[in-house]
């Protein structure tokens, strides 16, 4: 059996160790365009490479991808995180849990990872060539030949592990073999605020709120950073990764309603203040926040309602009690635009999962041709989620094919 991998990233070399541990006696060989291998390894994590998350269970692991989640649920009972660091660790790589479950070589070095899978591709007999940048697949009435820039090899099976493209022009040669692309768009982005006075906190971080998009269902809770052109941070960019598309058709204008407290009712914040109203209630406003929350935050919030900040707590009218409550459980703020990482850019789209057999990742329209990592329509939050879907899918893929 001739195997031909498109692509040398993380879901090409896993494709490839799949495919010779499943079938020892396949002859496969990597194509990659460019003269670099892994060069997304080895940026990844800020050169650490967050390989994966400590995050066990296939349906939870599922639930950190804003699309082919669903699809993935099952791919992970064949191949989830807990594999991952077996397949590490049978290779001499360990990987370390960080507090909030990202997942790091201990070298803390990505160049482990590069390391490592130079070293079993070698050990596996897995060719390698790179500059070979594949133009077409022609299918045949048996395989499949390869189309380079000035010569062609045939196959009798490929897995296309190309990755994402920010244009929807990357994957025309996909679309070429009948398979229907989702759009890509970007999936991680911060808010833009023009005009917007909370700018003047820019740098402070609000640990425990929780974001709301209006018109829809979507609600996410964690720290959010004020920038000097809007809002970042961990709620902020789940957000962006889950609402992407709802947020792209209504072109980058929308509301969002912040719950700062991430108090779930006025009546639990009121029960709050009256608990601690006895101990308060002679201090200025703008020094006795009954809540844990950024002293300048509270100041701010305190002048959108038009609250005297030095007058004293026995003093607040209901009224202005409510109105408070109000903005900090119900923070209205208009986004007008989005900002991009320039590098740190993850693209939702690529090829539809209807028409994947995710069981063998094996295409519904074309026999023998298998599609691995980020060329499909997957992407997960930041956190190790996006190698994780490489690995799981590359390594049933190569399973798979037969
Ligand atoms: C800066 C940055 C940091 C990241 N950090 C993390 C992280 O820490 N953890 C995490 O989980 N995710 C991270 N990601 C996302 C992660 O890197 C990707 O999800 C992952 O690399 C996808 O792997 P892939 O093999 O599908 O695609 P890629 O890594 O993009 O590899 C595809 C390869 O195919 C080649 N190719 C494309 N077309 C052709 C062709 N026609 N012929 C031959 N070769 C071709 C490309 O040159 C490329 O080498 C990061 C992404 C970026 C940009």
């Amino acid at each position: 059996m001739r195997v031909a991998i498109i692509g040398g990233g993380a879901a090409g070399f896993f494709s490839a160790f799949s495919v010779k541990e499943h079938h020892r006696n396949a002859s496969v060989t990597i194509f990659e365009k460019s003269n670099k291998l892994l060069s997304k390894v080895k940026i990844s994590g800020g050169g650490r490479c967050n390989v994966t998350h400590a995050c066990f269970s296939p349906s939870k692991l599922s639930k950190s991808y804003p699309r082919g989640g669903k699809h993935l649920k099952k791919s992970f009972s064949v191949f989830q995180a807990q594999d991952t660091v077996e397949w590490f660790s049978q290779r001499g790589v360990e990987l370390k849990a960080e507090e909030d479950g990202r997942m790091f070589p201990t070298t803390d070095s990505s160049q482990t990872i590069i390391d490592c899978f130079h070293k079993e591709a070698a050990n596996k007999n897995i060719t390698i060539t790179v500059q070979s940048p594949v133009t077409k697949i022609v299918k045949e009435k048996e395989g499949y030949t390869l189309q380079f820039e000035s010569r062609s090899e045939q196959f009798d099976k490929i897995i296309v592990a190309t990755g994402g493209s920010p244009k929807m022009s990357g994957f025309y040669w996909l679309q070429k073999l009948g398979h229907t692309i989702s759009p890509p768009l970007p999936s991680l982005f911060t808010f833009n605020m023009p005009g917007d006075q909370i700018k003047i906190l820019m740098g402070l971080v609000v640990e425990n709120a929780t974001v709301h998009l209006q018109g829809t269902k979507l609600s996410h809770h964690g720290p959010v950073l004020i920038t000097h052109w809007g809002m970042s941070g961990p709620a902020i960019l789940k957000l962006s990764a889950w609402g992407a598309r709802h947020l792209a058709e209504n072109n980058y204008n929308f509301k969002i309603q912040i719950n700062w407290l991430s108090i779930k009712s006025d009546e639990v914040a009121n029960e709050i203040i009256e608990e601690k109203l006895l101990a308060i209630r002679k201090k200025k406003i703008s020094n006795a926040c009954p809540f844990e929350l950024p002293n300048r935050m509270w100041l701010f919030l305190l002048e959108k309602v038009g609250i005297d900040p030095d007058s004293v707590w026995h003093e607040l009218s209901k009224k202005n009690r409510n109105k408070l409550l109000n903005i900090l459980l119900n923070d209205i703020y208009e986004v007008k635009g989005k900002t991009t990482f320039k590098e740190e850019f993850v693209t939702c789209g690529g090829i539809k999962l209807s028409e994947i057999k995710m069981t063998s990742m094996e295409s519904r329209i074309c026999k023998d041709l298998y599609f691995a990592g980020e060329v499909l329509d997957i992407d997960g939050i930041t956190g190790g989620f996006n190698f994780q879907a490489a690995w799981t899918t590359g390594y049933i893929a190569g399973k798979l094919i037969e």
